[in-house]
Formats: structure tokens, C-alpha cells, sequence
């Protein structure tokens, strides 16, 4: 098949580094990690490759990968009826005892049905037999599961370090057993993992992995055989935030804060360059400058690898945290490209969305930035938030102007992009009660932005607010929107995440049929009252902090970053009796 698709290389493995063990032994629990999209965008995905190696190492487990086949191999794969298979040996899905999905956007989902069903399995879940392989999805989406829930058998919940193995135990202790039923109702008893069939009894808790530096994976990283979007060794120096930014589902999910030890990063960047021959080292978290001891670290790292031309990025920059120090330690070893993301265009909106950067930390980002040899900066803005005005969106334009202006006291052809992408409410997050804009407001908007952009050096860029809808029909979507998704897989809507196959209608046509509304799901504020489908999903911080830190949204109130300040009690630390852990990288375990 391969001559005949546009890519080969996304389905033939043989990456260094890849792990083939031999497919046998009765206790051996095989996965099969699978993501719902191309090769290029999965491959360098830092849960799947954590999960590849974890449960390699084992003598009781065996991981291997597969991807969502581009629409020309499916076509190829259907046609000849070949099933999906693994990059790692090409054996079939069907020869594994898991197809374990990573969620990593909702727009992804319809790759999910149609990984499942060129696994040769019956899309749904009730449908299929013990002699199956289990259908196990974690990740970003599973904290909203009900709309995949008609087609998953068992979400895991949080970190997937331990709950990986705990779901191989229960695989391996049903070995003889043809009953899925009863390997089901296991599986419900694990923490952390829920199983729609099995509805629990009370919440299902997310995992919490205390320690980072009892995790130092991965440790030799696959190296890929193609272009892929993130070509470098990444190396997670820590998990969770706590800047509290209203609208983020990741820092919310995945409070508290546990940094990496500052050695084992080091030793990490050390056997991971040796192991892959990379050379571009990215220090990965939800915002790195905020690692306490990024100074030091990076100082160490430019001693190290200056001379070795290895470049290094810190994606995810918090504006505030950012220096001129920093930038000069940074451009030291290469100058990679910089986005940052103010997210909104006036301080006053900043407030409202808990996104404490001032014009002023911007504009001395900025000129960091562009003193230290950077021509081109990236901004990252939302419109379509909370409480918005036109003027909070012209603004974004200005602040763009302004940074222009920066930049051509050092470079005369210095420029500016202003990325600009939709608002979608989150689940789990302090906006999860909000309404977002409809498509319509958000296209006037984007009107007016370029209006105030004027000059050529400010570049703007948009994504297709069609896509926002979608994206948020399914982020707070009920089980209802399940049939949605299977109605537009089986009309052929793939690769939804994909410009060139993104298809608005027949996501809005199979709304209609299902006598369903975007205006229930997307742009009507929702009430203290009105149930949340992701309820019984406890990801540790109370509800009623929650909803209070959406009202101090609306007063335009600022909730401060716990790891500096007083705890507000949001209670996760509490949960899960490990508080903020920062320096030493060991979790400071609370006493009951
Ligand atoms: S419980 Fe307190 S310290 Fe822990 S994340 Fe919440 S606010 Fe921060």
C-alpha cells in the first residue's frame, strides 16, 4: 500500500529507540497506545511516549503505537481490509488486549470512532465481546467523558503513570475470563477510572502522580523517521499550575504544581541528547519560566551545550516571568522562535480572565525579546471572552502596534503576529457557566481587529470560529452529543482538527437531527443550578470555588498564584495530600 499514499513514513516505525518486544507469553498485557491523529502531530506526544516506555520496561507488559491513518491509506486499508495496525512490529489491533486512546482535543473525537472500527471492533461499546480488545482512553478529554461514552470502556482519569499499570494488573487477573462484564466492573473499582457501564457511586477522582522524580521518563525517546511538528527532545520539568488563569483546563486539571528536580532534568537533557542525537532541547510545563529555579538551570544548560550548538526553547512563556536575563540565556544557546500570550487586549479584561500580565511586563517581554536579537515575536490573544467590548479587542491591535514599535528601535524589519483564536468554555474550569460567542460576533470582531491592525508589520492571524463551535459543543457536552459524533463520523467526517477536512455542516446537520442546539451547549450562560455532565469527575478543586471564582471574574477580582501567596483553599492540595511541591521537587505530604 505504501507507494500509493502521500506520506509512507508515518506507518513503517523502525524509529531508534523503538522498543519491539516479542508477542508472547500468557501474562504479558499488550497496549496498543493509540492517538487520533497524524503521525507527525502524535509522535512526539510526551504522555504517549511517558506510557510507551513505562510499560515497556516491564516484563508483564508490552506497548507499541499506532496512529490515525491519513484518508488515503484508510482508503487503501478498507479496500484491501486491512486492520488497523501498530508502527512499532504492523500487527493488527486485534492482537492486543488494549486499544488505549490519548484525548487530546475534542475536535479529534470522530478519529476515535474511526480507529475503533478499523480495529475491526464494534464502534460502541455495548456491542462488543469479551474476546475484544478493551477500548481505555486518558488524557485532556477524559475529564469531560460522557460525550465519548457510548464508544469507550473505561476512561482514566489524570496522571496515567500508575493507573496504567494498575489497569494491566486487572487485565492480567482476568486473563481466562471471557466475561467482559466482570472485567468491567474491575476496572470500575480502580481509582481514577471510570467506566460508563458501570456508572460509580460516588466521584470518580482523578490520579495524582506526587512525585515527577519517580517518573523520569521518558528516558530514550523515539526518534522520528519523518518531519513531525515537534522535532527535539522534550523533558517535562513540571506538572499542574497554579496561576489560576480562569479559562485554562489544564492548569485546573492538573493542580497541584509538582516540579522536576533540577539534577534530574540535567541528567534527562543528558541521556535523552545522547540517546537520540537531537539537537533542540524543549524544557516542557504549562508555563516553564514559572519553574523556581529556571535561572540556575538555564545557566547550567548554557554552560553545558553552547559550544554542542544544541538549541533550547521554553515553550508556554508567561509574559511576566519573562526577562531580559532570560532571553539572553535562551538566545545564548540558539534563538528559537517566542510566543507569548497575553491573551487579552486590555488590563482590565486581563483581570477578568486572571491573566495578571500589566502592558508594562508585555512591553519589557517585548523588548527583551527584541534586544536580544529576536525579529520576530508571536502574540496569542482569545476574543469572545467574558465581558468583553470592542474596546478590549482594539486594543489587542494596539498592544501589536506597540510591540512593532519596540522592535524597530532594534531592527527595522522587526514584526509582530497577532494570533488570534476563539474563547471556548472549559470544563472544570471557572468559566465552565459561561456562554461563548457565536460565530457571526466573533467574524465582526475579527472585522474590527483588522481595521485597528493597520500596519503591514502587524501580522494577524485567525482560526475559523466554526471550529470554536464545535469544539465547544463537545467540551460541555452530554452523552446526547455522542450520536452527534457517530452521525458525522459516518458521513466521513475525519481529521476534524484539519482545515482541509473541517466541516462545519455536517456537524450543525447532525445537531438537527438529534433535535439538539448549539445554543444550549455553546451561547447561553449556564446557571448555579443547571447540571454539569462532567460532575462526577472530581479533579479535586470544589465546585463552590469554582463558581466563586467565576463571580470575582465578573467583578474583575484577581485570585493570586497560591504557590507565592496564601492558599484560597481550592482544595485540591488537600484531596490529594500533596501540596504545591516547588525546589526540591519532593511532594511535602500533608497529615490528614
Ligand atoms: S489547595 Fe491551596 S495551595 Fe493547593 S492548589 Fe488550592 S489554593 Fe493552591
Amino acid at each position: 500500500m505504501l507507494p500509493r499514499v502521500r506520506k509512507p513514513a508515518r506507518y513503517i516505525g523502525g524509529e531508534k529507540n523503538l522498543i519491539a518486544k516479542a508477542h508472547e507469553g500468557a501474562e504479558q498485557v499488550k497496549f496498543l497506545l493509540a492517538f487520533p491523529d497524524a503521525y507527525e502531530i502524535g509522535q512526539p506526544n510526551l504522555g504517549l511516549a511517558i506510557l510507551y516506555e513505562l510499560l515497556n520496561e516491564r516484563d508483564d507488559c508490552l506497548a507499541e503505537r499506532t496512529y490515525a491513518p491519513w484518508p488515503d491509506l484508510e482508503e487503501q486499508m478498507r479496500s484491501q481490509e486491512i486492520p488497523l495496525f501498530s508502527v512499532d512490529t504492523h500487527m493488527p489491533a486485534a492482537a492486543f488486549d488494549v486499544l488505549a486512546f490519548t484525548l487530546p482535543s475534542e475536535l479529534l473525537c470522530t478519529n476515535v470512532l474511526n480507529m475503533i472500527d478499523l480495529a475491526g471492533l464494534p464502534v460502541r461499546s455495548s456491542d462488543r465481546l469479551g474476546s475484544h480488545p478493551l477500548v481505555i482512553a486518558g488524557g485532556h478529554g477524559a475529564f469531560n467523558p460522557e460525550p465519548l461514552s457510548e464508544f469507550i470502556d473505561a476512561f482514566a482519569v489524570g496522571d496515567g503513570e500508575e493507573v496504567a499499570v494498575e489497569i494491566a494488573d486487572v487485565i492480567r487477573r482476568h486473563r481466562a475470563d471471557e466475561s467482559r462484564e466482570s472485567i468491567l466492573r474491575d476496572l470500575a473499582s480502580v481509582p481514577g477510572v471510570y467506566v460508563p457501564a458501570c456508572p460509580p457511586s460516588g466521584l470518580v477522582e482523578k490520579r495524582v502522580v506526587a512525585s515527577l522524580a519517580d517518573y523520569p521518563y521518558p528516558k530514550k525517546p523515539l526518534v522520528p523517521v519523518t518531519e513531525v511538528v515537534h522535532d527535539r527532545l522534550s523533558v517535562e520539568i513540571f506538572r499542574g499550575c497554579q496561576r489560576s488563569c480562569r479559562f485554562c483546563q489544564a492548569g485546573m486539571v492538573t493542580r497541584p504544581t509538582r516540579e522536576r528536580p533540577a539534577e534530574q532534568i540535567k541528567e534527562m537533557v543528558r541521556g535523552g541528547l545522547a540517546s537520540t542525537g537531537f539537537e533542540d532541547v524543549s524544557l516542557l510545563s504549562l508555563s516553564s519560566a514559572d519553574y523556581s529555579g529556571i535561572a540556575p538551570l538555564l545557566a547550567d544548560m548554557v554552560r553545558d551545550y553552547s559550544s554542542d550548538k544544541v538549541s533550547l526553547s521554553l515553550p508556554s512563556l508567561r509574559v511576566d516571568a519573562f526577562t531580559v536575563g532570560l532571553a539572553a540565556d535562551i538566545q545564548e544557546v540558539k534563538r528559537t522562535g517566542l510566543t507569548f500570550a497575553p491573551e487579552a487586549g486590555t488590563w482590565r479584561l486581563r483581570q477578568v480572565i486572571n491573566k495578571t500580565v500589566t502592558d508594562a511586563d508585555l512591553f519589557s517581554a517585548v523588548e527583551g525579546a527584541f534586544s536580544q536579537g529576536w525579529r520576530r515575536i508571536k502574540l496569542y490573544f482569545m476574543i469572545g471572552l467574558p465581558t468583553e467590548t470592542d474596546d478590549d479587542v482594539v486594543s489587542i491591535a494596539k498592544l501589536g502596534r506597540a510591540a512593532v514599535e519596540i522592535g524597530r528601535k532594534y531592527h527595522k524589519g522587526a514584526s509582530v503576529t497577532l494570533s488570534v483564536g476563539a474563547f471556548v468554555p472549559k470544563a472544570h474550569t471557572p468559566f465552565q457557566w459561561a456562554a461563548m460567542d457565536r460565530p457571526e460576533e466573533i467574524f465582526r470582531k475579527v472585522e474590527l481587529l483588522k481595521g485597528a491592525a493597520g500596519d503591514r508589520s502587524v501580522n494577524l492571524r485567525w482560526q475559523d470560529p466554526r471550529t470554536s463551535v464545535v469544539e465547544g459543543i463537545i467540551s460541555r457536552g452530554d452523552a446526547r452529543i455522542g450520536n452527534v459524533i457517530e452521525a458525522v463520523w459516518r458521513k466521513g467526517g475525519v481529521f476534524q482538527e484539519w482545515s482541509e477536512y473541517f466541516d462545519a455542516e455536517l456537524w450543525l446537520e447532525a445537531m438537527a437531527d438529534e433535535g439538539l442546539s448549539a445554543d444550549d451547549y455553546c451561547f447561553t450562560e449556564r446557571s448555579r443550578d443547571d447540571p454539569l455532565p462532567w460532575a462526577h469527575i472530581y479533579v479535586g478543586v470544589y465546585s463552590d470555588w469554582l463558581w466563586n471564582d467565576w463571580q470575582s471574574a465578573i467583578a474583575e477580582a484577581i485570585t493570586e498564584d497560591c504557590r507565592w501567596s496564601d492558599c484560597y483553599d481550592c482544595g485540591v492540595c488537600m484531596e490529594f495530600g500533596v501540596e504545591n511541591v516547588i525546589g526540591s521537587g519532593r511532594p511535602r505530604v500533608r497529615s490528614a
